[in-house]
């Protein structure tokens, strides 16, 4: 791994004019408790990157605060300084948007790991940030209720990042992405205010700020507190395994399958080198002569299962599959999951190091991007392979290289921009949950003509003058753009050429 931000992007995150760390220091230790103010590099260590560990920097200083009121003296502190403020969930993002900053605090919402109230008349649970999406589920579950966002990472990722991210997952095709799950949240401004943002009813009057909060990315405010829907767990779910020899057919399967009207729970797909790393890690039953294979779940009652699974099989065999399998028990379907859930964890097995990238497209494109990615993996000599919510049209190329080998990083992270550009190519968007963070924040200058970015640059200055939210991350610079040389994607030549023939 490389424990430096390469050059362009450390640029890019360096905050000119902050106040030394001794100045902070004393300024956050004088009006907080000195246990959570964190300074010496083996305290700091811990939060040098998140998933995207390609990048890395130690934070000047870390806090974990436990109380609102605490958030708060640590935002009006930085402010008075000058100080950029990077939040931190659990760390798990993989865009690189908790990357700390070198003369920034890194602030921890760790602490903040309570359910605060379950409110079983109104289906909604009141949860701190720092609440693993998964333990929402597990604290109601006796309760017959479940929250259906289910990113992969939902075993360690934190309800604050979903919502910082608009997390999906594997459940979100049916019923939605965080922003859909969410009704309310409490944040602290940049300049240390607590703000209520949406209400316990379903609809709030004036600018949907609810909606503009969630995805962005820690640069608009810290979130403290957060209201989520809650749902009843349906009845019944059984997933079908539907295998594939040919990339192609796989493809059009997922649209096929709901252009038939059905929607499922999850639709899902793995390519071979995806099936044959995650089979021999989980032992999921994955058919490893497969080229390509779906899981697709469908749930509601009995009866409503029972005739969505036949149509989904006679969609299947329509379009070629070379075997289904519809899990029987519970057991079974949960089988079927585990390979999918430990897909990204399995590509360790095969290679030292992956670089996961997120793009979306429209779902009847889902071959030509495919088989586009094999033929740009080719083209760039390295391998990848493709685990991903199909039915969303919601890519992860996974690219596998080796950051010891001099230049495969910088391979790598010139074939993730190919790929994100594919999906403009395709009337797709370079992140369909993932984040912009650092990852891609070249590939935005591509995707928003220069009137919207600055349209975003006036969003941030309504919340942030200073820029001191997470600065560098998720929205470029125009300046940024124009050094980057790109192109809006409508306007003209792309600026990788080989992406012209795919
Ligand atoms: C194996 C694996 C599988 C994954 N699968 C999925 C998946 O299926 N779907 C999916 O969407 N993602 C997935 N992810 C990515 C990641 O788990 C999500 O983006 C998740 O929402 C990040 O949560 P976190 O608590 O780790 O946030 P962090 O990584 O700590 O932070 C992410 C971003 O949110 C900001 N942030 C965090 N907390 C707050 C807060 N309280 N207030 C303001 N800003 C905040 C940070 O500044 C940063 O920009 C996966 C990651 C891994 C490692």
């Amino acid at each position: 791994m490389s424990d430096v931000i390469s050059g362009e992007r450390a640029a890019a995150l360096d905050a000119d004019g902050a106040a030394s760390k001794a100045t902070l220091v004393a300024a956050l230790t004088a009006a907080l408790p000195h246990d959570i103010v964190l300074t010496d590099e083996e305290s700091l260590r811990p939060f040098e990157c998140d998933g995207l560990s390609a990048y890395r920097a130690l934070p000047m200083i870390a806090v974990l605060p436990a109380t609102v009121a605490q958030v708060q003296t640590v935002m009006r502190i930085c402010h008075a300084h000058d100080t950029p403020v990077v939040a931190r969930g659990a760390g798990t993002g993989l865009s690189g948007g908790a990357l700390p900053l070198e003369k920034g605090v890194l602030l921890s919402l760790a602490k903040f790991n309570r359910i605060v109230d379950i409110d079983t008349d109104n289906l909604r649970a009141t949860v701190q940030p720092g609440v693993r999406n998964l333990a929402i589920s597990e604290a109601v579950d006796h309760l017959g209720l479940y929250y259906a966002p289910d990113p992969s990472s939902q075993i360690a990722c934190s309800i604050g990042g979903n919502v910082a991210e608009n997390s999906g997952g594997v459940h979100c095709l049916k019923y939605g992405l965080t922003t859909h799950n969410i009704v309310r949240l409490e944040i602290v401004t940049v300049e240390g205010e607590r703000l209520t943002i949406g209400s316990d009813a379903l609809d709030t009057p004036g600018y949907d700020l609810l909606a503009l909060m969630t995805g962005s990315e820690g640069l608009l405010g810290v979130i403290v507190e957060i209201v989520v829907k809650l749902l009843p767990k349906p009845e019944l779910a059984r997933v079908a395994l539907i295998a594939f020899d040919d990339l192609r057919a796989a493809g059009n399967a997922v649209a096929d399958i709901i252009k038939a009207g059905i929607i499922p729970a999850g639709l899902e797909m793995l390519d071979s080198p995806a099936i044959v790393a995650t089979e021999a890690f989980v032992h999921a039953g994955y058919p490893t002569d497969a080229t390509a294979i779906l899981l697709c779940e469908v749930d509601g009652t009995t009866a409503e299962v029972d005739e969505d699974m036949a149509r989904v099989q006679a969609v299947a065999e329509a379009s070629g599959a070379t075997e289904i399998r519809v899990s029987r028990d519970d057991a079974e379907r949960a089988l079927f999951w585990a390979g999918r859930k430990a897909a990204f964890p399995a590509m360790g097995r095969i290679s030292p190091d992956y670089y996961c990238m997120d793009g979306t497209i429209p779902r009847a494109a889902l071959s030509d991007v495919l088989i586009g990615i094999a033929e740009l993996s080719e083209h760039y000599g390295q391998r990848v392979a493709n685990v991903f919510h199909a039915g969303d049209g919601n890519l992860h190329p996974l690219i596998l290289y080796d950051a010891n080998q001099p230049g495969e990083l910088e391979r790598t992270e010139a074939f993730g921009g190919a790929i994100c550009e594919l999906c403009l190519k395709h009337g797709g968007t370079i992140t369909g949950e993932h984040g912009v963070g650092v990852e891609k924040i070249d590939q935005m200058c591509v995707q928003f003509p220069t009137a919207e970015l600055q349209q975003f640059h006036a969003v941030k200055a309504a919340f942030d003058e200073k820029t001191l939210l997470n600065p560098g991350k998720a929205v470029p610079t125009l300046h940024r753009c124009a050094e980057f040389g790109a192109m809006h994607v409508h306007n003209g030549a792309l600026p990788f050429p080989e992406l012209e023939r795919l």
